[in-house]
């Protein structure tokens, strides 16, 4: 039996593995090897690894994990979680079954790419979700924000920092009025028909191609698509959900517990707030709450 089973072993996962093994609990890692942020080159914003692959910061974290001769990795997919606090049984995809008196979910979230030519080719790389993330990289050039909600309002004030040269690409929907005076005020240009594609070579964006046959040149569009859990676990244990403007995440209390006791979740999966330095927050935060919970 496994004090802790943690599913995905990513900034959140390993952040709580590392808290567990320095409390020597016997922790299992599951993963499956596909970090959110895979598909960049470089990731930014995190303390002490601002611009190194996001690969080579997990390599680094599963390096320091080492010497936890407590914590054991296993490159796994967890299929389903059945039995409950204190003995929860997980399946795995290759057929083996792991008993466990804790699980943490942080097995993160999967953007949906839209159905529009060149977009899932451009992800990461000149069609960018966050402003923080990749905003400074792509400073000053001609950036773009694909509208899809009242939200998408906020990310064009925030790129109104990173450049002047703004273009909103309505795509067919309607824009409130408030907005389109707030872009005449800061002359942020508005194209209002729908968008056909991403013209593209390579990943790297050239312009936007509008379904009316015009071309709207561009280095780099920011684009917030739908997303939802990498995994079904929501779904099978009716975990409580919490919904956000592009899908839903699984709602925690102050302690990272979700609705069913004995399983927590952090990062991506479990919060609204997703970045490294939140997943690697939450994913120790998480891991602290599960330990006193085992304490007797
Ligand atoms: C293109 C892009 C660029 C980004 N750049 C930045 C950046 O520069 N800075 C920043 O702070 N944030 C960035 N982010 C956000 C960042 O990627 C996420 O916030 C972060 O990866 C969340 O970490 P996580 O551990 O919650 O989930 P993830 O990193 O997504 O990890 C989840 C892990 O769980 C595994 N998994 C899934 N299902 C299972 C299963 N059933 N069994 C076992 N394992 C499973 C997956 O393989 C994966 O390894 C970026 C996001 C995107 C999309």
């Amino acid at each position: 039996m496994q004090d802790v089973v943690i599913i995905g072993g990513s900034f959140a996962g390993l952040s709580a593995a590392l808290q567990l093994g320095r409390a020597r609990r016997k922790v299992t890692v599951l993963d499956t090897g596909s970090p959110r942020n895979r598909f960049a080159s470089h990731a930014h914003g995190i303390l002490g690894h601002d611009g190194k692959p996001p690969a080579e910061i997990l390599a680094e974290g599963r390096a320091q994990l080492e010497i936890y001769r407590s914590v054991e990795f296993r490159t796994a997919a967890a299929q389903t979680i059945g039995g409950e606090k204190d003995d929860f049984i997980i399946a795995l995809a290759d057929g083996g079954l792991i008993r466990t008196r804790r699980i943490i979910l942080t097995h993160g979230i999967t953007d949906i790419m839209p159905d529009m030519p060149g977009f899932a080719a451009c992800w990461g790389k000149s069609v960018l979700h966050c402003p923080y993330c990749h905003g400074f990289e792509v400073a000053d050039r001609r950036l773009g924000v694909l509208y899809f909600a009242p939200i998408s309002a906020h990310v064009a004030a925030m790129l109104t920092d990173w450049t002047g040269d703004l273009t909103v690409f309505a795509d067919g929907l309607p824009i409130e009025p408030d907005f389109r005076a707030w872009m005449v005020r800061k002359g942020v240009k508005l194209v209002e028909p729908k968008v056909a594609g991403v013209v593209q070579q390579n990943g790297q964006l050239s312009a936007i191609a509008l379904a009316d046959g015009q071309e709207i040149g561009l280095d780099a569009l920011f684009a917030g698509p739908r997303q939802r859990p990498s995994a079904d676990f929501h779904i099978q244990l009716a975990l409580q959900m919490d919904p956000t403007p592009i899908g839903e995440v699984i709602h925690v209390n102050e302690m990272f517990e979700t609705s069913v006791p004995g399983i927590y979740a952090a990062g991506d999966v479990g919060s609204m707030r997703q970045n490294v330095p939140n997943a690697m927050a939450g994913g120790n935060l998480a891991s602290v709450a599960c330990h006193n919970s085992l304490l007797d």
